[in-house]
């Protein structure tokens, strides 16, 4: 995790955005919703659960984790984060603010996330889903993938292998 001067104010311009955002919206950012989106952009890529409630008991006494869902629950439903099926975690969204992100590629080996938005290519997905008879249970997809970091130490790893 880095101290740099320009993470500290990236961070605190995307926490006033979302407290614009849900003003704007009749929303509240309360103290927890604010601590838990804090948590997970400082973080800089996914988070688990219980890495989650780790760090927010360090730091928020008596947050009992059914709060710390309801946080991340309000948090998803604003668009202000990532829920990740793929591997059990939360992102922050990097453009709350853009056009809602479709389409999650998720590295299932740490944790990185790339965010999409191609409403064309999901109406396609939605389409050919219909066709089964299905409907979607949710506007995101996700996707599993290996990051370019990741890729990078595969190779290095199993280079000689298979
Ligand atoms: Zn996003
Ligand atoms: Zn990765």
């Amino acid at each position: 995790m880095s101290d740099r001067p320009t993470d500290t104010q990236n961070i605190e311009a995307r926490l006033a955005l979302a407290d614009t955002l849900c003003a704007q919206r009749g929303k509240r950012l309360t103290p927890i919703r604010r601590k838990v989106l804090e948590l997970l952009l400082r973080q800089g890529r996914s988070i688990k659960a219980y890495e989650l409630l780790d760090a927010i008991k360090a730091e928020h006494h008596g947050a009992a984790p059914p709060t710390v869902y309801r946080a991340l629950d309000f948090l998803v439903e604003e668009g202000l984060i990532h829920r990740l099926d793929a591997i059990n975690a939360w992102s922050a969204c990097h453009d709350a603010a853009g056009a809602p992100h479709d389409l999650l590629v998720v590295c299932t080996h740490c944790g990185a996330v790339a965010e999409i938005s191609d409403p064309s290519m999901s109406r396609q997905l939605a389409e050919r889903v219909a066709r089964t008879g299905f409907a979607l249970a949710t506007h995101e997809t996700e996707i599993r993938a290996l990051c370019p970091d990741c890729q990078a130490t595969q190779v290095q790893d199993h280079g000689h292998a298979h």
